[in-house]
């Protein structure tokens, strides 16, 4: 059985591995996560390990991105569980800092985007992508790798951190990696464990539904009358919506009537869980 490793704490030793590696011409990686690995996580893993020499998979559950009211403290962890799956996977070095390595006292920097930041989940949860946005540019700035690799389940993170690189001029290259699903078509979340087996049964529906809206739009339904079945549908199964939405792929700005390309996007509670997902329009293709 493959030995888990030790994983880094502390940005100074994180830098003198990383040099030597750089110093060797070498690329590295970076697929950062809150940990609690599951195969999303580890889809990322693979995809890194194909494009650059080195891997980091850094693990941070992350104040800063959650609301007071949110799950912080009793967000899944399990580093010792995720050690071991992360050596098997070939990575090469966790880094895996304490809150005070983070945020030594006296922390007060953020990095507070507009626009895309303000909808959806951002509004759902308000300091949520000032949270995300300040740690990826520290986690970025630490690490400084190659390439960094975000998974398209968070596809409005995804668009934060590839517009966060762009305006800060941050030298990295954003990589994003498909949506991971259960054969049933879950996608893989480390929240998913909250669910009760009566809601696991019943969470396939969430994708089914975002896929459905999606096909109607393709056959050329307006996004209104489409957006209105898939809430009825999400709320008949049981589902408290937080939003249901057709979206621009790249800038998220709402579309109206029949679409040819889009992002559907949703957010839901079941229970006291909120998933969320997302497909493309058409549904074949990826945006
Ligand atoms: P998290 O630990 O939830 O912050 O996720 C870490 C990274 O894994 C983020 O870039 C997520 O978008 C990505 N990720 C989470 N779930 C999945 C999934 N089911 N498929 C692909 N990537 C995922």
């Amino acid at each position: 059985m493959t030995q888990a490793f030790a994983p880094v704490r502390t940005v100074k030793d994180l830098r003198e591995q990383l040099a030597k590696w750089r110093a060797a011409g070498e690329t590295i990686a970076l697929v950062p996560t809150m940990g609690a690995m599951h195969v999303g996580h580890l889809s990322l893993v693979e995809l890194a390990k194909s494009k650059a020499d080195h891997v980091v998979v850094s693990i941070f559950v992350n104040p800063a991105q959650f609301g007071p009211r949110e799950d912080f403290a009793g967000y899944p962890r399990d580093e010792a569980g995720d050690l071991i799956k992360l050596a098997q996977a070939g990575v090469d070095l966790v880094f895996a800092p304490d809150v005070a390595e983070m945020y030594p006292k006296g922390f007060s920097t953020t990095v507070i985007m507009s626009d895309l930041t303000e909808g959806l989940c951002g509004a759902a949860r308000p300091n949520h992508f000032a949270g995300v946005a300040t740690v990826v540019t520290k986690l970025l700035w630490q690490v400084s790798p190659d390439m960094a690799l975000f998974g398209e389940k968070d596809y409005q993170q995804l668009l934060v951190v590839t517009r966060l690189v762009r305006d800060l001029n941050i030298p990295v290259e954003i990589v994003a990696a498909p949506i991971m699903r259960e054969a049933d078509g879950l996608a893989f979340s480390s929240r998913n464990i909250y669910l009760t087996a009566d809601q696991r049964k019943r969470a396939p529906m969430f994708y089914r539904t975002l896929s459905d809206l999606a096909q109607d739009l393709e056959r050329g339904r307006g996004c209104d009358s489409a957006i209105v079945k898939a809430r009825y549908k999400l709320e008949g199964a049981g589902f408290r919506v937080d939003y249901v939405t057709v979206r621009d792929p790249d800038t998220l700005k709402t579309l109206e009537g029949p679409v040819k390309r889009a992002r559907v996007l949703a957010a839901a509670y079941l229970g006291q869980t909120r998933l969320i997902d997302n497909v493309p329009v058409p549904l074949t293709t990826n945006q």
